[in-house]
Parts: structure tokens; sequence; C-alpha cells
């Protein structure tokens, strides 16, 4: 099989022999698979083993199965989950499955193990997630990335009428933005650049360019300030920013990655109450819900993928994915 081997931050086209199942995994032919920022960064990261497979936002059809495995058969569609929680540790056993360490370390395609960029992938059958009816495995790709987002709409308790603020408009704050919408919630983004504003726009979500009035703008469409802030933007300053447009006694969400340190005033969220909540990966039942919300179209993904490459392209994409910050997801189609 055909798969993209990372090495130094440089991809090359390879071919494997073919993944062989054990016991308790299926092999699935990759449909598609989503390109994030997590990937990005792991492009970026000084020793990562080399010959990495990449590729954790995915889905496929199964073509061939371990011998223990009795539930999925030949030609099943699904998505995968790509975190192996443990089930044992103390976070595990607290509800919070999101933390648990080992799952976060072997999740699939970031290094533990081989992940999608390939014509085919073996994961354990446990991590499958049945696609219903003849719905195309493509667009399933996209449920990780909004089990992301629906886990941080959850942790700040977003429900119909909560005024939402969303800081930055890449995939995981548009995504965010698009559930809180759907229960009802009312929505502004914010954004530096025009063209993810734009993108918003497209959408249906309101939205405007972060400039110096945009703050003031956000308390008087939101009647003196969003419970909700969802910051999703990554910036230094905006966790102090997010902080502060908040209503008294809301709460800020974070779920961008953050490589820089931040400065904050504690007095600032200590006077007006605000929760500062950190929201990273998901619980199942969260992808659960991702996966519902694909499959019932409440979310229109398709409306959601920018592009759609090749293995071949696989150096373009992620050499262009911070400059065309209009793009919203990019797909790799592993088998085309
Ligand atoms: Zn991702
Ligand atoms: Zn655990």
């Amino acid at each position: 099989m055909r798969a993209a081997l990372l090495s130094e931050g440089q991809f090359r086209i390879a071919e494997l022999p073919e993944p062989t199942p054990k016991d308790d995994q299926v092999v699935l032919q990759v449909d598609a698979c989503g390109i994030c920022g997590t990937d990005h960064s792991l492009w970026q990261t000084p020793g990562l083993a080399p010959d990495t497979i990449l590729g954790h936002e995915f889905a496929g059809r199964v073509i061939q199965t371990g011998r223990s495995v009795r539930e999925w058969e030949e030609g099943d569609a699904a998505a995968v989950l790509p975190i192996p929680y443990c089930g044992r540790c103390e976070l595990c056993n607290d509800n919070r499955p999101n933390l648990c360490r080992s799952g976060l370390l072997a999740m699939v395609g970031c290094g533990a193990t081989p992940g999608a960029l390939a014509e085919r992938v073996s994961v354990p059958a446990a991590q499958l997630r049945r696609i219903p009816g003849n719905l195309d495995p493509a667009r399933f790709a996209l449920v990780e990335p909004l089990a992301v987002a629906q886990a941080a709409v959850e942790l700040g308790r977003i429900t119909a009428g909560t005024r939402v603020g969303i800081l930055g408009l890449g995939p995981l704050g548009l995504f965010a933005g698009l559930i809180a919408k759907e229960c009802g919630a009312l929505v502004f983004g914010l954004d530096h650049r025009a063209d993810r504003v734009r993108t918003a726009h497209s959408l249906g979500l309101g939205a405007f360019i972060a400039d110096g009035v945009a703050d003031e703008r956000l308390h008087d469409l939101t009647l003196g300030g969003p419970e909700v802030v969802i910051e999703a933007s990554g910036k230094e300053d905006a966790i102090d920013r997010a902080g502060s447009i908040t209503r008294i006694g809301g709460r800020v969400v974070m779920v961008a990655s953050y490589h820089a340190h931040s400065q904050i005033q504690p007095g600032h969220w200590v006077d007006r109450g605000i929760s500062l909540l950190p929201s990273i990966a998901y619980a199942p039942q969260q992808f659960d819900e991702a996966m519902a919300m694909v499959s019932s179209q409440a979310i229109d993904v398709s409306r959601l993928v920018s592009s759609v490459h090749s293995l071949d392209e696989i150096n373009e994409v992620f050499a262009s994915f911070r400059v065309q910050t209009d793009q919203i997801k990019l797909l790799i189609s592993p088998s085309s």
C-alpha cells in the first residue's frame, strides 16, 4: 500500500507491506483523512520518530477483520475514534476520559501508532463507529474535529438562548459556532482576518473583524457581553481579552493549542467571577454525538470541506496550511 512517511519535516510517498490486523483489529481502506493544527504541529516537531504516518481524523471501509472480530465485516463503513481510552485510570473512572494520559499518548496517527495518511490502516475494532445507511464515509472524517468542538460547547454549558462569543474563526472556532447555533445559542465570532469572517458569514454565523471597536460591538449585540466565550484563536493576548469581554459570572472555554506564555490580570477574573475552562479532546459520548450530527446532517459537513487532495500533494498541503486561512477543512483522499 502507499503511505505518506514523515521524517524531519518532509513527507515521502512509499510502498509499504499491507497492514495485517491483530485478532481484535480491522483493516480499513481510508476514504478520507482530515488535516488539523495538531498534524501541523507534529509536522514541525523535532525528534518525531522517522517514517511516522500521521492522520487521526478519518473514515473508510472495512476490508479485513482480525480473528476475534465478530461485529464488523468487509464493506462496512466506519469512522474511527482515534483515542484508546484505558478505562481504568482515575480520570477514566472519574468520567473525565478526555484527560486519560495513556489514551492521548497512544492516539492513532499521532506518532505512537500508524495513522490514516495511507491507503489502509489497522485499528482496534472497539474504536470503530458505524456509519449508517449509504452515507458517504468521506464526510465522516469530520466527526473527530466536530467532537473536539462539541466537547468545548458542552464544557461551556451552552444551551438555547446562551449568548456566545467565539475568538478565532479557524475550523475549531467555526465548528463550535455552528454547534452552539444548532443548540439555539446566539453566536458571534471574531477574527482579525477578513477572509475568515467572510467564511463564517457564508456558513450563516454572525461574525465581524476583531478590530478596536469589536469588543464594544460584541458587548452591545449580546446586551452586556456573552455568558460564554470560546477562545479558539490560540493568541497570547486572547485569554485576557476573552476574560474581559465575558459577562460577569460567565465562562471562558480554551480550546486552541497554546505554545507561548500568556499574561492575564487575575484580579479582573476574580472580581468579575469569570471561570476559565480548558477543553482538551473529548469523551467517547461526545464523539458519538458528533457522529449523530454528521449522520442527521444537523451540521452540513459538505460545506466545511474546502478541498480534497491526493496523497501525492501532501507536502504542498502542509506547506500551505497556515497561509490559506480562508480554507476550512482540508481532506486527503489516500486511495485516489
Ligand atoms: Zn485533529
Ligand atoms: Zn484512562
